[in-house]
C-alpha cells in the first residue's frame, strides 16, 4: 500500500472520513481490473471529469 492520503489527480488532501472516490488508474475497458494496486484515491469532483483542473481551496 503506498497510497497517501492526498488525491492523485489533484494533489490535494483527502479527508477520509469525508467523501472520497476511487479512480481506476488503467480503465476496465482497456482491461484494468478492480484490484487495490490499479485504484487510486481521488477527490470525488475530481473522478467526474475536472481532471487537471486546480482548486485554490485546495493546498497541493
Ligand atoms: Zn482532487
Amino acid at each position: 500500500m503506498s497510497w497517501t492520503d492526498r488525491c492523485s489527480i489533484c494533489g490535494g488532501y483527502l479527508h477520509a472520513t469525508k467523501s472520497v472516490s476511487y479512480d481506476h488508474i488503467l480503465p476496465s475497458s482497456k482491461g484494468g481490473t478492480g484490484e487495490l494496486e490499479n485504484a487510486q484515491l481521488v477527490h470525488p469532483f475530481c473522478n467526474t471529469g475536472l481532471k487537471g483542473d486546480t482548486y485554490p481551496d485546495v493546498q497541493a
